[in-house]
């Protein structure tokens, strides 16, 4: 019933989190109907994305290559950021879940993003953990504390627990999120106070 480029299109919105084959047919739409300059500008900035932005090279967070530099290397706007407190590094997950704390305005200190989490089942071992760079990273920035917010879950709760070992020898004070954040919950929908209530009340490990 509809025109082959459109149903292609509903059906690469469709694969975005949240967006059913309604609402992607209706985004379609929308764009046929608004000024063609929103889909001109769509379309550029989605061929241009992964090319300008990068993970972190110091913590992992979402980083704006510099446009000037031959590099492909990026440092993000915490990890530049002075005001931060280099002596407090959290350890999270996934991009999300940075941005989840970052949104409570409460972390004074600097994030290292581990990109994957322990998980016997889907066959993450702690070779696949990349210890090497965070222990380097606190040895080299001179980290005091290491707040652990791996989510609640089984996986979460499991890397936890293997970090607070590795870091153990370095001598420094490990913590972990408080409890409140709901077991099994993604910290990608915990809302802020809740958060910044997990943060406050992190426990000595
Ligand atoms: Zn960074």
């Amino acid at each position: 019933m509809l025109p082959e480029s459109v149903a292609k299109l509903g059906k690469l919105f469709s694969r975005l989190p949240g967006v059913g084959e309604k609402t992607a047919a209706r985004y379609v739409l929308h764009l046929l109907t608004s000024d063609p300059e929103i889909s001109r500008t769509l379309g550029e900035e989605l061929l241009q994305l992964h090319a300008r932005v990068r993970p972190c090279v110091r913590c992992g967070n979402l980083a704006e290559r510099d446009a000037n530099s031959a590099s492909a290397d990026a440092v993000c706007d915490i990890c530049r950021d002075n005001k931060r407190d280099g002596h407090m590094l959290c350890v999270v997950g996934r991009v999300h879940d940075l941005f989840a704390i970052e949104r409570t305005g409460t972390m004074r200190g600097r994030y290292f993003v581990l990109g994957k989490l322990l998980s016997p089942l889907e066959g993450i071992g702690p070779d696949d953990l990349p210890m090497m760079r965070l222990i380097s990273r606190i040895r080299e920035e001179g980290v005091t504390e290491v707040i652990l917010a791996t989510p609640p879950s089984v996986d979460g709760e499991a890397t936890a627990l293997f970090l607070k070992r590795e870091l153990g020898p370095l001598g420094i004070a490990v913590s972990r999120i408080a409890s409140g954040v709901p077991h099994g919950g993604d910290l990608e929908y915990t809302d802020p106070i809740t958060m910044s209530r997990a943060l406050a009340g992190r426990q000595k490990l």
